[in-house]
């Protein structure tokens, strides 16, 4: 493929959103898919490069949410889809425990250098997510010999059962999907925007509350690991404030408590680190990656301590698609890519991009409750004005004004009212403004 045959970076409409050839695609779906299926816009996409998606009726939408947090370097970004077209040419699949290749090894080896921590470290890998969790406590279990896994309000860490357990909101991610796996205890989040207490000792405070809880309902001696989002992802991009993260994994250190960062959504560049932890020097015991990691193929991983990871015996580990050698060619590329075209800086960028953007919309309306986030990944709160009340429905109005423009933006949050922004990091500066100006009109349109 040519720089040609890319589409341009430029928003354009040739029909409404959706067109004609989508809706009529659409009333196929809802023959043929099932009905438990969300859907963040109408339209059918045809191709999609870097930050721009395209569909069947020709329109190029602005992809400000990057297929939740996947398509950091850009949708089929050319080195990804060189090294796929490679890979696939070679073999397909072995299996890694049946044949093992060396793409597995790189990444795994790229995982263990990009990791904060200068211990020694092991990895494996999966396909999604959720798997990547579920391994990460079954690994955390094997080693302690202890049960118990400690979680935190607003969290999601995926759909699977257990995940399930691990995931805060009901709504719609468990409703009637239970029973749910059991020794999970879940702790207060410090969600600075809606404490009651003191926001200057908020995070200590959270902290000995957090213990506490451990310490009497739990007994830290029963607790296998303790599971957070550096940046709580679906919860609404909320921060843990400074000081937490660090004092809740002191407390796990003393007691022989696996600490395992679930950066899924927040790692792989998106925060303006490599890893969300690092923003706090952290250097936990576990790392959970997925989303960010392939470009889009289907790839997660743990990486932890090696003493850790070799505690489960030869066969405890394992499955047949995980680390696939295409998926493990995209995320060499994807590494490279990062590392050569220094797309952590990037992610900064686009933060403050987004920062100052966001900033002077909230000065405008006091809709707007709170601006949050790290790097390129940044939310904003909706609110009824004066109050801290929950404004899904203002969110619902905006959502739908910049998607009638061509601009697709994903919400989040336990309240139905955040919107939260996490483009492919390689969005020019000119694409990026373009769809912050919507946002703007939108406002402005309520
Ligand atoms: C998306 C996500 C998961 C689940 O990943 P899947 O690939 O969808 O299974 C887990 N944890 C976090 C923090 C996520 O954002």
């Amino acid at each position: 493929m040519t720089s040609q045959d890319r589409l341009p970076q430029t928003r354009h409409l040739v029909t409404e959103i959706p067109g004609p050839k989508s809706m009529a695609a659409m009333a196929r779906r809802k023959e043929a898919v099932s009905g438990g299926l969300g859907m963040a816009i109408p339209v059918i996409v045809s191709r999609a490069h870097d930050a721009i998606i395209e569909d069947i009726d020709g329109n190029r939408i602005i992809d400000l949410g990057a297929g939740i947090g996947v398509v950091t370097v850009g949708n089929s970004a050319p080195r990804v889809v060189k090294a796929v077209q490679e890979a696939v040419e070679k073999f397909t699949h072995t299996n890694f425990t049946t044949a093992p290749y060396l793409g597995y090894i790189e990444v795994c080896e790229a995982l263990n250098r990009l990791t904060p921590g200068k211990f020694a470290k092991k990895s494996i890998l999966q396909n999604s997510g959720a798997e990547a969790v579920e391994n990460a406590i079954k690994i955390a279990r094997h080693y302690t010999k202890r049960p118990a896994v400690v979680v935190f309000e607003h969290a999601y860490h995926g759909r699977t059962n257990l995940t399930m357990a691990l995931t805060a909101k009901n709504l719609p991610y468990k409703d009637g999907f239970g029973p749910f796996a059991n020794e999970i205890y879940r702790m207060p989040m410090p969600y600075s925007y809606r404490w009651l207490g003191n926001p200057d000792t908020i995070a200590q405070d959270a902290l000995d509350m957090v213990i506490h809880k451990i310490e009497k309902e739990v007994g830290a001696h029963n607790v296998a690991a303790i599971l957070i989002e550096p940046v709580v992802g679906e919860g609404g991009f909320i921060v843990p404030p400074v000081g937490f993260m660090p004092g809740l994994q002191k407390f796990a250190t003393e007691n022989k408590i696996v600490f395992i960062a679930d950066e899924v959504q927040s790692g792989f560049a998106r925060t303006g680190k490599m890893f969300a932890v690092e923003h706090e020097g952290m250097e936990p015991d576990m790392i959970v990656s997925a989303k960010g990691i392939a470009g889009g193929l289907p790839l997660a991983a743990v990486t932890a301590r090696a003493e850790i990871m070799d505690s489960s015996h030869v066969g405890g580990l394992g499955g047949t698609y995980g680390g696939n050698p295409i998926a493990c060619a995209a995320a060499l590329a994807v590494i490279e890519m990062i590392e050569e075209e220094k797309l952590v800086e990037r992610a900064a960028h686009v933060g403050d991009i987004l920062f100052a953007a966001l900033n002077a919309l909230k000065v405008k309306y006091p809709i707007i409750g709170e601006v949050r986030g790290r790097g390129a990944m940044v939310a904003i709160e909706l609110v009824h004005a004066g109050t801290k009340d929950p404004n899904p429905e203002a969110m619902a109005k905006v959502i739908k004004y910049c998607q009638s423009k061509g601009v697709l933006i994903l919400t989040a949050g336990t309240y139905g009212n955040v919107i939260r922004f996490l483009p492919p990091v390689v969005i020019t500066d000119e694409l990026l403004k373009d769809a912050l100006g919507v946002l703007a009109e939108g406002f402005a349109s309520l």
